[in-house]
């Protein structure tokens, strides 16, 4: 067994960017972590999108595996025109200030899956309870679009999750609908009212907005206490990547890396970018839940 100090050397690798079934993952937290330390990684963290559901498996799995873990969340939010993915690690999850910036949310996603399930029903052989069915932890999990997607493919209208995100589930079709959801602003300041890290996912990623966060964007973020990007993720072209890299040095920004991993819901491999594990130990000295075990 490789010793915990060795965790945080600079050649320790972690996943700081992995979804699970508590939101649209396939596999449940102790499946990540033992997958993850197969791997050869040296540490994880969960991201699950707007919900900290996850975390009381993940910290008895991290005791059983023996594995380190950070106890984390993708938060959906919206900068201007540009819809923003937050990473926040390591906050109190009893703060209400975090509960209601997800309470919100999630809701708000329930609701507008549902009535985009309603208009292509009219055009697929989908129903609500057929997406319900795709739903793996009930009302734990965050539904969304993957879950449509999913009850897509069960129907055999589509092979794979990502075809139908590229069809029915795009963000160009006719059955979209946004989810209303927090600002930036409103995310860093209640994740910071609970004593967490706050890192701005996949910056660079240019498709997935029309408009990526500008400078004066992450500028304004950053002097409101924004602590890190994420700058080794699959989305984030090259030049956006050295673009990003001389904003966090500039302004003494976490350099974070993730695979964005759904396991068998997208092909992001587990461990395809990580965190080098002194950036993490940063991280923790920032954050004010411990990391496990
Ligand atoms: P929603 O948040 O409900 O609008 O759904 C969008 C989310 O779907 C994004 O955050 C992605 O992480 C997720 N997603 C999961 N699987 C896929 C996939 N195969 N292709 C594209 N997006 C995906
Ligand atoms: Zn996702
Ligand atoms: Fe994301
Ligand atoms: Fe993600």
């Amino acid at each position: 067994m490789t010793a915990l100090i060795d965790s945080f050397s600079a050649d320790a690798r972690w996943d700081m960017h992995c979804h699970t079934r508590f939101s649209d993952g396939t596999f449940t937290p102790a499946e990540l972590v033992k997958q993850a330390k197969d791997a050869g990684l040296q540490g994880l963290a969960i991201t699950d999108h707007d919900t900290y559901a996850g975390w009381d498996e993940l910290a008895q799995a991290s005791i059983d595996y023996h594995f380190p873990v950070v106890r984390g969340t993708e938060i959906t939010a919206y900068d201007k025109a540009t819809s923003v993915h937050m990473l926040a690690y390591l906050y109190d999850s009893h703060q209400r200030a975090m509960s209601e910036l997800f309470d919100k949310t999630r809701e708000a996603r329930l609701k507008r899956t549902r009535k985009m399930v309603e208009a292509i029903s009219k055009d697929f052989p989908i129903t609500w309870e057929g997406v319900l069915e795709q739903v793996r932890e009930g009302e734990k999990t965050t539904v969304g679009r993957p879950h449509i997607a999913d009850a897509l493919v069960h129907a055999g209208v589509y092979e794979n999750r990502s075809q139908a995100f590229a069809g029915v589930c795009s963000s160009s079709s006719k059955y979209y609908i946004p989810t209303p959801s927090p600002s930036t602003h409103e995310v860093i300041r209640g994740v910071h009212a609970a004593g967490g890290v706050v890192v701005i996912a996949h910056p660079g990623a240019l498709g997935r907005n029309r408009e990526l966060l500008s400078d004066a964007q992450i500028d304004t973020l950053i002097d409101e206490g924004l602590d890190g990007l994420e700058i080794w993720h699959r989305e984030n072209s090259a030049e956006q990547r050295e673009r990003l890299s001389r904003i966090a040095l500039k302004h003494h920004l976490v350099m974070t890396g993730g695979s964005d991993w759904h396991g068998l819901g997208k092909p992001n491999l587990l461990g395809e970018n990580t965190t080098p594990g002194n950036i993490v130990a940063e991280i923790a000295n920032m954050g004010s839940i411990p990391l496990l075990p």
